[in-house]
């Protein structure tokens, strides 16, 4: 019998499913290089490189090339095109583009729902030297804009339902030469019809050879905390992702794997496409809308075994209650992983007793442009901790002066720079990019302390945490505290001005199914949190909403649920969910 609420997941790797790629962390770290690793991405004999070289086209010198690279599934029916496939597709957009005028460094922009299309497009991009960029597909015409304008796109990939919300910005956007748009389509000025390109253009391309730190795509941030950042990124980004998607998500020749996360965002990139693909793994992509049903459904019939998914994807499943879980065989599953916002304690627990499995929770930022703090399957896991780093990056706890702070003190969580996936430039912004590096370390905005275990733990964003009555407390633990709460099924939490505290702490809360609002269970709430937690750290202050307003990307937006509260504008809401 597994215990309900273990504080630690002992591992075995033994007793795992798998004996995991990565079996010892320690020796792992100890003479880690990059170098070392090099040729496991294959730079061309001039050492020079192309991303997209290493995430298809050398596989078709392997078996890899006939394995079924992607499993999509529309609302309409499924497409399954292999290795080779994406290779040949894309060599063929590639010379779309290059007919079109399309040079290195060049941005073009990708605005499309998760079909075939969007994974072409991308790796026919980076094969030209261009940079590659991807909108998510539910922004509207403000979103667009901003991002299309401050990047001086010079192309974008659409479709006919998408379409209009392009032509709405386009004669404000004179760098915009040309809209390419997929399905069937008759262009009009400035326009191509894909399939049209496609079907005459040919499927030989020579690959262009580009420096490692050469720039491959740049990805806006999830505009959590302000206006989101135009995050440029290299093509020697790939190592870093091949290693990480090797070592932390685990994956061998013959897993099913699935990221839930959209291509819209970085880890849709970064480990839907560039480290699965150059690992030759299969991956399932759905691009219906959610519903738990359905998710588990998918896991059932592609016998999915990878699972890395999101806390706001398990919260939902969570509330829709397990009996959905239960119609369904989820036994193929092996490892699980989670990122973008604190992973709750409870939502692990859930897992084991759902799943049978734990979520790994594991920690990175569109800048980082790859996992740098994880769990590891190889690693007993501390429920309520991000894990360890990577072998090869250096993290650390520092102050405000760059003081590196012992353990078990709350401080900046800091990355030594120079790992092969940092960013490299934020578009059309040096004074912020040039912000993030001080006293040598690269300043996450992140407060984390680590244990004496060289574990590291997640306090909140830097502007998040809290100030009362002289404590310092971290929105991620009284949210986690909350959400062991049996009527409460998310929380967001935030500092509010008090004369006599500095700050009280508010909490929002969205009910589980079965639960209606009342003063009876407010009080029981912080009746809840003032044992389980600290009499300081309970929220003075409860609101009951029906849902918490999140990014697209589904983070909880608490500089939203502030500036209501303080009767602030609210700033940029491009990311926000509808
Ligand atoms: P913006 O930078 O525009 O405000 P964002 O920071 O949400 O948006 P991302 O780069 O998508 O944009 O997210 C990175 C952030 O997500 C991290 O800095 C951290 O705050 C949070 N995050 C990611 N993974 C974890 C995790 N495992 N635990 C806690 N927080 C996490
Ligand atoms: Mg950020």
């Amino acid at each position: 019998m597994t215990e309900m609420h273990p504080k630690v997941i002992r591992k075995e790797v033994g007793k795992l499913k798998k004996v995991p790629n990565l079996v010892d962390y320690a020796s792992a770290k100890k003479d880690f290089s990059y170098d070392a690793h090099k040729d496991e991405i294959e730079l061309f004999v001039d050492e020079k490189m192309n991303a997209a070289y290493v995430a298809v086209d050398r596989h078709l010198k392997t078996p890899v090339k006939k394995k079924v690279a992607l499993h999509i599934i529309e609302e309409t029916g499924t497409k399954q095109p292999t290795f080779a496939d994406l290779a040949m597709l894309s060599n063929k957009f590639a010379n779309v583009l290059v007919k079109h005028g399309v040079k290195k460094g060049d941005r073009v922009f990708i605005f499309l729902p998760r079909i075939e299309e969007l994974y072409v497009s991308f790796l026919g991009i980076l094969k030209t030297g261009a940079i590659a960029s991807t909108l998510f597909a539910a922004f509207g015409p403000d979103a667009l804009f901003d991002r299309l304008k401050d990047s001086g796109a010079k192309i974008v990939i659409t479709d006919t339902t998408l379409k209009d919300r392009v032509d709405n910005v386009r004669s404000r956007l004179p760098e915009l030469e040309k809209v390419i748009v997929t399905g069937d389509f008759n262009p009009g000025d400035g326009e191509l019809s894909y399939d049209k390109e496609m079907d005459s253009a040919s499927d030989k391309f020579d690959i262009v050879h580009m420096e490692p730190k050469d720039r491959a795509y740049m990805l806006y941030t999830s505009g959590t905390t302000g206006k989101p950042k135009g995050v440029v990124h290299t093509h020697y980004d790939i190592i870093h992702q091949h290693l990480t998607t090797k070592w932390i998500l685990d994956l061998h020749e013959d897993d099913i794997y699935w990221c839930t996360a959209d291509p819209g965002w970085v880890t849709g990139i970064a480990y839907g496409l560039l480290g699965p693909f150059s690992n030759g793994i299969t991956s399932i992509v759905d691009a219906r809308r959610f519903s738990a049903e359905k998710w588990y459904k998918v896991i059932n019939d592609y016998k999915v075994t990878v699972w890395y998914t999101a806390p706001t994807a398990i919260r939902m499943m969570m509330k829709e209650g397990a009996d959905i879980a239960k119609k369904y065989d989820l036994s193929s599953l092996r490892h699980l992983a989670s990122v973008g916002e604190p992973l709750n304690p409870e939502a692990i627990w859930w897992g084991l007793e759902h799943l049978g499995l734990a979520f790994h929770d594991n920690w990175w930022q569109t800048e980082t442009g790859g996992i740098l703090i994880a769990n590891y399957p190889c690693m007993d896991i501390k429920v309520g901790s991000m894990g360890k780093p990577f072998p090869g990056v250096t993290a650390a706890i520092v102050d405000d002066k760059g003081k590196v702070l012992p353990p078990k003190t709350e401080g900046n969580l800091t990355i030594k720079p120079g790992w092969p996936s940092m960013m490299v430039e934020v578009w059309n912004n040096k004074e912020k990019y040039d912000s993030y590096f001080k006293d040598g370390w690269y300043i996450s905005g992140d407060r984390a302390w680590m244990d004496e275990d060289g574990y590291f733990w997640f306090v909140g964003r830097a502007d998040d945490v809290i100030k009362t009555a002289g404590h310092r407390v971290g929105p991620f633990e009284v949210e986690s505290a909350l959400v062991e709460h049996p009527a409460v099924a998310e929380a967001g939490v935030i500092g509010k001005p008090d004369e006599m505290y500095g700050e009280i702490i508010k909490a929002f809360i969205a009910l589980k199914k079965g639960f209606a609002p009342s003063d009876e269970l407010k009080a029981d709430i912080q009746k809840f949190i003032k044992t389980k937690l600290a009499g300081h750290a309970y929220p003075k202050e409860i609101e009951f909403r029906e849902t918490l307003p999140k990014t697209r990307s589904g983070k909880i937006m608490r500089r939203v649920l502030k500036c209501e509260e303080l009767g602030l504008p609210v700033g940029d809401t491009s990311t926000l969910e509808d």
